[in-house]
Order: C-alpha cells, then sequence, then structure tokens
C-alpha cells in the first residue's frame, strides 16, 4: 500500500496515514469523509510494469487502495475475477430522437450481480481479507448489499447485510441465496445507515457502508477509466465530453469524478469531462443544494421517496464528493419525476437494448432535461452510465408500461385476432 500517501477529510482538509484513521475524519464525526490521496509517480511506475492488462476493473490494480498480495489470491479465479470491464455501446438511435452526435451506453448491469455495486464491494471483500476480520457489513437499498453478499460467497466471507425491508423482491433474493444474514430494517435506508455503524461499531465487523468508508469510491472509479479507455481504444484514454450519472447518496458520481481526476494527474487525459448528476424528485437534496449554492455539510436530511430505490436517500452520505464533482467539472445536478423515470425504462430498452432498473433509468430522463436546458448541446459526446439491471425491479419495469402483453388461445386464428394486422407477415 506505498502507493497510498494517505486519506484527506473533505471537509477540512486533515490528512491523515491509512492507519491512523478507522473510516472518517475524527474532527468532523460521520460527516468527515475521506479522500484516498495517492503517489502518482509510484502508480506510474507500476503501471509501466504491470503484466499485460485483464478484462476487469483490477487492469487499474496499481490505482486501487489495496495491495496486491492480499488482492491476487482473492481474485483469482473467482467471481471477483469477472467484476468490471462492461461493455460501452454506441446509442445512435437515441442519439438522432435527442439531436445528439454521439451518445454511448455503459453497461453496468453487465456486471457478477447486476448493478456497479459490485466496484466498490470487490475491493471491500479484499480489504476485509487485508484486516482479517470475521464479518463484514452494510446497510444498502439492496444493490450494494446483493454485490457484497455475492461477492463474499465467492471467497466465504461471512456478512451481514441491512435492507429496508421495502426493498424490490429480486433484491432481497439475492441476498438470501448467497447467504448473506440479511435484517429487513422497518424503516427508511438511512434508518438502516445508521443503524449498520452502530452495529459495525459495536460488533467491531468490517464496515462496507458506502462513503463512509473511503474505498467504496475507489472501486466505482473505475468505471471511469474504462469508460475512457474504451472511448481511446488500443490502451489510450481519451475523455467523453459530459457523462450522465444516477445520484443517491453520491458515491457514485464522486467516483467517478475520483477516476478522472487520476487519469488527468497521470497525464492521460487532457481535459475532465461535466458530470451530470440526475435525482429522482422525491430525493433530490443534491438539486436542491446545488441549486442553492450550498456546501454538503450545510444540508438536511429530508423524507425521500420515490419508485427508484436505489437513488432514495434522504441525507446522501456522499453529499461533499458528489456536490464537488458537479461544482469543480462545471456540471450540473438535475431532478426527474417518477413518470419520467418509469417511461425511460422502455425508451431506453427499445433505443438502444439495454434493460434498466429505474434508479439507472433515471439518467436517460435526465439527459433529455439536460438537452432540453441546454446542459448538453448536439455536439457534446455524453455517456449514459447505467448502473443496475432492469431484472432487480421488474414490478417497477411492468408499472411503466401502457399495454400488457396479450393473452392468446393456442390457435392461429387467435394470434392472427391479437395481432390484428400490427406486425408485417
Ligand atoms: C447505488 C446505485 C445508484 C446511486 O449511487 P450513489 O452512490 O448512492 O449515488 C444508482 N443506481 C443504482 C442501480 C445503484 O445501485
Ligand atoms: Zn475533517
Amino acid at each position: 500500500m506505498e502507493h497510498v500517501l494517505g486519506l484527506r477529510c473533505t471537509i477540512c482538509g486533515a490528512e491523515y496515514g491509512v492507519d491512523d484513521v478507522a473510516y472518517v475524519c475524527p474532527r468532523h464525526g460521520n460527516d468527515g469523509i475521506l479522500d484516498v490521496v495517492y503517489d502518482y509517480d509510484l502508480v506510474r511506475r507500476r503501471f509501466a510494469a504491470q503484466p499485460p492488462a485483464v478484462p476487469s476493473m483490477w487492469r487499474y490494480l496499481p490505482l486501487l487502495p489495496v495491495s496486491r498480495q492480499a488482492a491476487q489470491p482473492l481474485v483469482q479465479a473467482t467471481v471477483l475475477e469477472t467484476v468490471g470491464w462492461t461493455p460501452l455501446y454506441p446509442a445512435p438511435r437515441i442519439a438522432a430522437q435527442l439531436g445528439l452526435q454521439a451518445l454511448w451506453v455503459k453497461d453496468d448491469s453487465r456486471q457478477p450481480t447486476a448493478s456497479l455495486k459490485d466496484r466498490a464491494s470487490a475491493v471491500a471483500v479484499v480489504k476485509a481479507r487485508e484486516q482479517g476480520a470475521a464479518v463484514v457489513t452494510t446497510a444498502s437499498t439492496g444493490n450494494a448489499g446483493a454485490a457484497l453478499a455475492g461477492l463474499c460467497a465467492a471467497v466465504e466471507q461471512r456478512n451481514v447485510i441491512l435492507v429496508p425491508r421495502t426493498a424490490p423482491p429480486a433484491k432481497v433474493a439475492q441476498l438470501v441465496a448467497f447467504g448473506s444474514t440479511v435484517l429487513l430494517v422497518d424503516g427508511s435506508y438511512d434508518q438502516a445507515f445508521d443503524l449498520c455503524l452502530q452495529v459495525a461499531q459495536s460488533w467491531g465487523w468490517y464496515n462496507r457502508n458506502t462513503a463512509y468508508n473511503p474505498y467504496m469510491a475507489e472501486g466505482k472509479k473505475t468505471a471511469a477509466y474504462e469508460i475512457c479507455e474504451q472511448l481511446g481504444g488500443a490502451g489510450r484514454f481519451r475523455a467523453p465530453d459530459v457523462i450522465v450519472v444516477p445520484v443517491g447518496d453520491g458515491c457514485i458520481i464522486g467516483g467517478v469524478h475520483k477516476g478522472l481526476r487520476d487519469l488527468a494527474a497521470l497525464g492521460q487525459i487532457d481535459r475532465i469531462p461535466r458530470l451530470v448528476g440526475v435525482q429522482a424528485a422525491g430525493s433530490a437534496s443534491l438539486v436542491d443544494a446545488w441549486e442553492r449554492g450550498i456546501a454538503g455539510w450545510e444540508m438536511e436530511a429530508i423524507d425521500a421517496h420515490t419508485v427508484a430505490d436505489s437513488i432514495c436517500a434522504g441525507l446522501p452520505r456522499d453529499r461533499n464528493k458528489a456536490l464537488r464533482a458537479v461544482r469543480e467539472t462545471g456540471g450540473a445536478m438535475l431532478r426527474v419525476d417518477d413518470a419520467e423515470i418509469l417511461a425511460a425504462i422502455p425508451a431506453l430498452a427499445r433505443g438502444c437494448g439495454v434493460f434498466a432498473e429505474p434508479a439507472a433509468a433515471a439518467v436517460y430522463a435526465g439527459l433529455v432535461h439536460a438537452v432540453e436546458k441546454g446542459i448538453v448541446s448536439a455536439h457534446d459526446e455524453a455517456v449514459l452510465l447505467i448502473t443496475g439491471s432492469g431484472l432487480k425491479d421488474v414490478a417497477s419495469v411492468m408499472k411503466g408500461q401502457s399495454r400488457t402483453p396479450a393473452v392468446v388461445e393456442p390457435t392461429l386464428a387467435a394470434v392472427e385476432k391479437a395481432l390484428d394486422g400490427s406486425v408485417a407477415r
């Protein structure tokens, strides 16, 4: 870990050695979320000496906050080996509909547990093993837990997951199948989060909670590396103009920003894309903060509600990093309502063949707003970050459908009647 110089508080800028603090800045308590600081000269040398790049997030091992000795045995020949390096597709039909010249879709529904959270949970599993933790725990709206559960199962690591009891059944089914100890909290995600911090502290368990654990953004940042490397091609990196990211706690957008800053520091990209964050209207405290120009630590909790469970957060835990990501890149924070989110699922599925859960599809609805408001213009090259699969929450998918499929008797005549001339013969 000599390549990690330390941890820096996002509020006061105080720096700590990696072994000097547990998770957050002691001066700022739970709000004192930390940044991981790297020795970029050493990182550069390690990349130069690295074996051929593997098609996963581990191709960026010299930029991850784990030791090679801890990572290698866990990653080799387990599910962890397949995290990351998800496809980046062009989406020309959606681009044309919106009047854009170039649009790309980064499809993180194609992760082992079907969400981007695998990138963070993979780092958590390695860190927990590095520290010899008996148990790993997290609160989650569902995906972070499912990712931790699946990757823990892959390497036989005990884990305890707290999710709100309202989490979509598919996400709970993943937790149960992977053999986690699952606690369905009779309360909100925010309550589950606070409870999990207490639980972790009481029993000394390794704490994966989003943002609170400074290394989760470090896993998520690999999505940004991949976008730029896939756009560049042939081992080169090229930044798009805009990346559109769904925002709940703000860890993904903060992580994407970190990934871009790493690439710029290493001289791999010469400019940082604008980051556009998309929140659900019923869970939009970061949009409010951005519009009002206030700091993350001045924000107050709201009572959040949205169909997009993965971005339902009353007090976004990575609010400092999320606001910094949008402000420093000249981006924006936008709100979209639940009807727009539900309509975005089929729009994206039909427009480019990618099936997204509500929170992930929200970026499509956000892009529509961004184009209308002139935040994204015709010549901008934009990337939509699709963070989770539509299979995670099929009930919401069906809510967004105007028509349900016809039921037919098993006869040709019934089929002909049902088609009613709508399909060419
Ligand atoms: C977690 C998650 C998000 C939001 O990420 P934050 O880091 O909480 O902002 C968006 N989409 C999906 C599918 C997620 O699982
Ligand atoms: Zn501090």
